[in-house]
């Protein structure tokens, strides 16, 4: 019988140093009987430091300096893992060579350098950690992700092209885990059909990892993470947390889409498209439960408290004081989504519209100009959208307290509120 294949993903701080790496190695020693797809992020903070690189381009001194230090960082981890990793080093700076030549290219073409450059820390993660279960007697083979996941050319945010992706994940992943139990790969990258590297947007490993699952029909997919699973609510903001056992895919989609930054939004829906079960799992204690997401229906949810922050409102109000109706509706949010602002929340009354973005560079500037001739706009910055699924009037007030309230919605099982001024809170 064909044995089933499992997507594991790691992120990060899974991999953040020597210790890390060798607590993956071991979970995976664990598994060694099975067939795994490994799914990798850059270790720790590697893509903050590699965007330190690019935005350095235009000193080119300063940004080999900055890469030196991130190959130092690496290094270090390396001479802690191996005793003699001159093979390995020979192939990281095959790799890293390639940054120095990105540093060359045309520093107009900013969001073609920056994937040409950041992308480097999955590859050399995934190459560490190959190499680590190589040396600890494992089957294991190292996969290019860019050779699998084809792309458009939206740079650092750019859309899975499916049919060849999924084409190249039948012939050529299919037959590399048929060889090997372990095939190593990264998550967040991908490429253009001219083979230039593209991202997937940050934090988008998970997504990666769902882009596998879906083009190998696996049984399931694990994210191996610090926290014991799904939390009702994000531990850095709130002292009393606790984990949900079971989730459907549709509150999963929910809550990650309005901020719980547990999984990347974008994951659950080629997992729910194929009916594939989510294990959330936490890399310190791999034989605990976690949470699993399915279609599953649970009745019974506690509040769930999710937070985006990076929030702005813009209050737009037409000119001539006609009404803000459906043409006008509909010029505003062809605008919205030319600048690639996603709503977050929005409310209207006759002559003005208020909506809830999230704050990227420079598009909402962007957006208030190209509706300037009839609009007249302003802007609330910093804010924080909280959305609280499943709530009771209580623990509504208690999140009230303290703060401006600049926009509120209620509809049925969910309230969000646009506020100022969010601090730790007590309790969910
Ligand atoms: N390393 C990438 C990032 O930090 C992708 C990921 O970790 O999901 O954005
Ligand atoms: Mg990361």
């Amino acid at each position: 019988m064909k044995q089933e294949i499992k997507v594991f993903k790691f992120g990060g701080a899974s991999v953040k140093d020597a210790k890390a790496i060798n607590n993956v190695i071991e979970i995976l020693q664990t598994n060694k009987e099975q067939r795994i797809l490994i799914v990798v992020s850059a270790m720790g903070k590697t893509t903050n430091k590699m965007e330190r690189v690019v935005h350095a381009i235009k000193d080119k001194n300063r940004a080999l300096e900055l890469l030196q230090e991130v190959k130092d960082a690496h290094n270090i981890v390396i001479n802690e893992l191996f005793e003699d990793p001159t093979e390995l080093n020979e192939i990281l700076n095959d790799i890293f060579v390639e940054v120095e030549w990105a540093l060359d290219e045309d520093a107009s073409q900013y969001d073609f350098v920056y994937d040409q450059i950041v992308g480097i820390g999955e590859l050399v993660s995934t190459r560490i950690l190959h190499h680590g279960l190589k040396m600890a007697g494992l089957s294991t083979a190292w996969l290019d992700a860019r050779d699998i996941v084809k792309t458009d050319e939206l740079y650092r945010e750019s859309t899975v092209l499916w049919e060849e992706t999924l084409e190249n994940m039948q012939t050529r992943v299919l037959p590399l885990l048929e060889k090997n139990n372990f095939v190593v790969t990264q998550g967040f990258i991908g490429s253009t059909s001219d083979n230039h590297t593209t991202t997937l947007g940050r934090e988008g490993s998970d997504y990666s990892a769902a882009i596998f699952s879906y083009g190998l029909d696996v049984s399931s997919m694990t994210i191996w993470k610090d926290v014991p699973g799904v939390l009702t609510a994000d531990p850095r903001k709130f002292n009393n947390v606790t984990k949900l056992n079971r989730l459907a895919y549709r509150e999963a989609i929910e809550m990650t889409y309005y901020g719980a930054k547990v999984i990347h939004p974008k994951t659950i829906k080629p997992l729910q498209n194929k009916s594939i079960p989510l294990h959330v799992k936490s890399f310190l204690q791999p034989e605990e439960d976690g949470t699993l997401i399915s279609s599953e229906i649970e009745e019974n949810y506690p509040p769930i408290v999710s937070i985006e922050d990076n929030q702005s409102i813009v209050y737009i109000s037409t000119k001539d004081f006609s009404f803000v109706a459906e043409h006008h509706l509909s010029f505003l949010f062809q605008q919205l989504a030319k600048f690639r602002l996603p709503v977050n929340m929005m409310q209207n009354t006759a002559i003005s519209f208020a909506v809830c973005v999230t704050d990227k560079e420079n598009r909402i500037e962007d957006f208030c100009n190209s509706i300037s001739a009839d609009f007249k706009t302003t802007v609330d910055k910093d804010l924080e959208l909280i959305t609280i699924r499943h709530y009771q009037k209580a623990l509504i007030e208690s999140l009230k307290k303290g703060k401006i309230i600049l926009l509120e919605q209620r509809i049925k099982e969910t309230v969000q509120l646009v506020v100022k001024g969010f601090q730790m809170m007590e309790r969910v």
